[in-house]
């Protein structure tokens, strides 16, 4: 039997896409090769305009525990310099604080309830493609088998398997001017601030959770994800490269830290797993492409970069939401000739400005005089709106246009969230998103019954034109007035009518 879709990897992009794909109908197998959830922390948390895309998925409440929309963060940091978002009319920057094993469970718990079939100790090893089909050679717990898949969809991380089986180059730089430590440890008072998850460091003063602080000697970061327990990062430039290792010892970090610092932070083993790791380097690279036939690359796979500023689920999980749509309108049949170039051509471009961004953060917070100069132009920069705006928008992601820029200024870009009054009374846009169904705002009525089948429409005089046609990941797919050719962006996004 051919499966629809074989997913590679079962991180968050893998688990993501498999809930897209279920929620339209089409049956993935997604393929796992750890048995359990990873063994090290990974993200605390995501950053930009995901934030969002996941409410208009209905998941945000499940992810963030709360029961409203998510507001935007009043202040934020690039290349560890403050941007004071709250001067912002229309602040892009979301946050959503949550380890990733936690986002792992809960994308696993959402599949399940979709009726996604999870293989965990199942290895992909080769992959062949035919004209129809991707054959997987795959390694489980009861040997080697073959899968076939119509497609296949590699969220297997950054030293990807499906992206070294189809031959697709991986060019960037790999900095190994640096060496970074981080691992969980307990801070005590009056180190640690009782209640606030601040730290109080001699020479330095209160430090704020979840922020950068550049010295000539480093950058220290730390989060609390549980009261008393921290996550500390020092990060140091060193010519000579050390061994990565992941047992690495407390005192170590301790020194690092110090030494970055240039005071003592006390700091004690925690009962949990500490979880310590020494990293050397970083690398920023992007997969030459995203598609060759009928492969996919999504997330880590097709793009890896410095962690500054938390933009990797941002990038990957809108990569996710963007193929979903176009892979399983493809094999529902309706999806118009092109569509599913589209994927390559949309987020290739935002990949790029993820690596662009991050390269100039790493190195605003590389140590010398020179770059203390340039931190000190870009501080002055940053108190002006138009430039926080700027990078505001870079960082969440809020300047991506899909598209050649033509048409009503709304096309290609993300649809906000507006309340809206409609004939079965007030919702907003968010809520009329979550089937992960194409959605046509119209003031009119519409006239274009031949798409209902794919195509929700709702009668609201309240869209910001006469007709918005939005596409299942948030993006205007088309707007304006009905007459004006919104028969044709029906047929370019959502096929021919049924
Ligand atoms: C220390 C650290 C902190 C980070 N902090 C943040 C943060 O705060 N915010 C943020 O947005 N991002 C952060 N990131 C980045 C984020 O963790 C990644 O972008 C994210 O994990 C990418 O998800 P993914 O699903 O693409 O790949 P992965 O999470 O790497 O998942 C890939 C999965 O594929 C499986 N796999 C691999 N090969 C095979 C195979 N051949 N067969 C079957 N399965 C396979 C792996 O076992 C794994 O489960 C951080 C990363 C690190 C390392």
């Amino acid at each position: 039997m051919t499966t629809d879709v074989a997913i590679i990897g079962s991180g968050p992009n893998g688990l993501l896409l498999a809930c897209e794909l279920a929620l339209a109908g089409v049956r993935p197998v997604v393929l796992e090769r750890l048995r359990g959830g990873a063994e090290m922390p990974k993200a605390n948390g995501l950053v930009g305009r995901v934030v969002q895309a996941l409410d208009y998925r209905g998941l945000y409440e499940r992810l963030s525990g709360a029961d409203r929309p998510p507001t935007p963060m009043p202040g934020f940091q690039f290349g560890a310099l403050p941007l004071a978002l709250s001067a912002l009319e229309d602040n892009p920057m979301y946050v959503l604080p949550i380890p990733q094993r936690r986002l792992e469970e809960l994308l696993e718990q959402r599949a399940n309830e979709l009726g996604v079939e999870i293989r965990r100790g199942h290895e992909l090893r080769t992959l062949r493609q035919t004209a129809d089909q991707v054959v997987a050679e795959v390694d489980g717990p009861d040997g080697r088998y073959e899968l076939a898949a119509r497609f296949l969809v590699g969220a297997d991380g950054g030293r990807s398997t499906v992206r070294k089986q189809c031959g697709i180059d991986f060019p960037g730089i790999t900095d190994r001017g640096f060496v970074s430590r981080n691992g969980q440890v307990v801070i005590d008072p009056p180190f640690a601030v009782a209640g606030t998850g601040e730290l109080e460091v001699p020479g330095h003063g209160r430090l704020r959770p979840g922020t950068f602080t550049r010295t000539e000697h480093g950058m220290f970061a730390f989060g609390m994800f549980q009261p008393g327990l921290y996550r500390v990062s020092a990060i140091e430039w060193a010519p000579t490269p050390l061994e990565d290792s992941t047992s690495m010892p407390l005192e170590e970090l301790r020194e690092a830290v110090g030494r970055v610092l240039g005071a003592d932070l006390p700091m004690r083993e925690p009962d949990e797993p500490a979880a310590m790791r020494r990293a050397t380097g970083t690398n920023s690279r992007q997969a030459e492409h995203y598609r060759q036939g009928r492969v996919f690359l999504v997330g880590d796979a097709a793009h890896v970069h410095s962690g500054i500023g938390g933009p990797g689920l941002n990038l990957g999980m809108q990569d996710v939401l963007n193929l979903g749509w176009k892979l399983a309108a493809t094999i529902n049949g309706w999806a118009p000739e092109g569509l599913l170039g589209t994927y390559e051509s949309e987020r290739h471009p935002a990949g790029a400005r993820v690596i662009m961004h991050t390269r100039a953060q790493l190195a605003l917070t590389s140590p010398g005089p020179n770059i203390t100069a340039v931190r000190e132009l870009f501080g002055e920069l940053l108190t002006d709106t138009g430039n926080i705006r700027r990078i505001a928008e870079l960082m969440s992601g809020a300047d991506v246009r899909y598209g050649d820029g033509s048409g009503h200024p709304m096309t290609g870009r993300w649809m906000p969230d507006l309340p809206l009054s409609t004939e079965t009374g007030p919702t907003r846009v968010a809520e009329l998103l979550r089937g992960g169904r194409p959605l046509l705002l119209t003031a009119t009525g519409g006239t274009m019954k031949a798409w209902t089948d794919r195509v929700d429409v709702i009668v609201t005089a309240d869209a910001p034109a006469e007709t918005v046609l939005i596409r299942p990941d948030g993006y205007v797919a088309w707007a304006g007035a009905d007459g004006d050719g919104l028969e044709d962006a029906l047929r370019t996004w959502f096929g021919a009518p049924a």
